[in-house]
This record gives C-alpha cells, structure tokens and sequence, in this order.
C-alpha cells in the first residue's frame, strides 16, 4: 500500500478496472454506473470477493480516466476497490469526477479517514463485523463526519455478526447519522434470515441484496 501513496507530480492512480454495469448495491441499485475499481487494499475480509484487485493493474493518469467513462452514457460513477482511498491521488479523482457534473459515490472499507473526501460525493461506508476478520480495524472517528449524503454498511456473515450491528446500531443511534444498508455475506446467510431478524427487531434499515451476484454471480468486471 505504501508503494501506492508513493506520490507523483501527476495525479495518477492504479486501476483494476474500469466498467459499465448495473449498481448492485446502496442507494442507486439498479441504475446503469460506470464502476473504476482502484487496485490494493490494506484489509483482508473472510467474504472478499475482489481479491483480484489485491494486486496488479495499471497507472492511469486522471485524464486518461475521465475519457474511459465519457464512452458510457450515465451520469452516474461509483469508485470502488480494493480500497480506493488506499491511493491518495483518489480524492483528486473524486473531486474531478463532480466538478465533471457526476453523480459520485465511493465504496470504502472504513478502515481509512473518509474526512478529506470531497462533500459531493456520497461515502458508502463500510462497518466490519467480527466475522468479516477485521473488526478491528473500523475507524469510529469516522462515525463523526457522516451526514445525510453518506451511507454505512453492514455485510452480515451469522446471527452474532447481526447481533453486533443491531447493537452499534441503537447504542449509536446510527440511524439518525445517515442511511444504513445490511446485506447477508454471500453463501453464508440465507438473505430471508436476515430479513426476518430486521422485520422481528424493526430494525431501521434498508435490507439490500448484491444485485450484480443475483444476475452474474462472481465474475469479475460485470
Ligand atoms: S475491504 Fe473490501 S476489498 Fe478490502 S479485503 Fe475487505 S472486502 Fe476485500
């Protein structure tokens, strides 16, 4: 990771990839987004299902960027990894990005600051569960600079990982900071189990399937 912020005169960034697809997730499920998947992460949860962004890529210049996603036409990118934030020219990108006029969210571990991260854009936060493996490296100061525009997520692995959100939940109050979405881990909770446990505890928050699992499974790029 650190080879990754080693900075460069011009913004450049390491890219997994860069695609066109339906949002599978958060607040814009199902709306057509050009995806740019940064490479590296610093984590390594149980469930990971983008360990082919660990490692590799290619140097892209932010210009070289913005040109990939005119080809598509949506108004909406989605900046993903790996964990994006990992590579510090990715607030240069995501500023860019919304003075281009998009529509901008960032998938972040939650394990890195999110304060830097231009206000436009909306931060999908994640909060990892003891069964993702890396509880520990939640940054609660986080927690502290969301607002309405953001949104905190939860992959659910078992019915512990579920007790665990519930509970950071409403001691918290994390409904009051901004949306939160809960997914089951794939494979390892049936979904129609976690939404009986939301619907018994009321829980306030917005259940959600990975769309893109749903249609194409686990292959990479779609
Ligand atoms: S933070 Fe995301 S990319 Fe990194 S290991 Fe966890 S699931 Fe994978």
């Amino acid at each position: 990771v650190s080879e990754l912020n080693s900075g460069s005169p011009q913004a450049k960034l390491r890219i997994t990839e860069i695609f066109f697809s339906l949002q599978g997730e958060a607040r814009t499920v199902g709306i057509p987004t050009v995806f740019v998947r940064l490479t590296g992460c610093p984590l390594r949860c149980s469930y990971c299902d983008t360990t082919y962004a660990y490692q590799g890529g290619e140097w892209w210049s932010l210009e070289q960027i913005a040109a990939e996603i005119a080809k598509y036409d949506t108004k909406y990118v989605c900046v993903t990894g790996g964990e994006p934030l990992a590579q510090s020219d990715c607030l240069q990108l995501l500023t860019m990005l919304c003075d281009t006029g998009y529509e901008v969210s960032l998938e972040t571990s939650g394990a890195l600051d999110v304060s830097d991260v231009d206000s436009r854009v909306s931060r999908v936060v994640d909060l990892k569960t003891p069964g993702s493996g890396e509880q520990g490296r939640n940054r609660v100061e986080n927690l502290a600079v969301l607002t309405r525009n953001d949104q905190l997520k939860f992959v659910i692995c078992d019915q512990n990982d579920y007790m665990w959100a519930k509970e950071m939940i409403i001691r918290s109050e994390l409904a009051e900071v901004c949306e939160i979405l809960m997914s089951p881990s794939f494979g390892q909770v049936e979904p129609s189990q976690l939404a009986d446990w939301i619907l018994a505890d009321q829980l306030p928050v917005r259940f959600q399937l990975q769309l893109h699992k749903v249609l194409w499974s686990d292959e990479p790029g779609r």
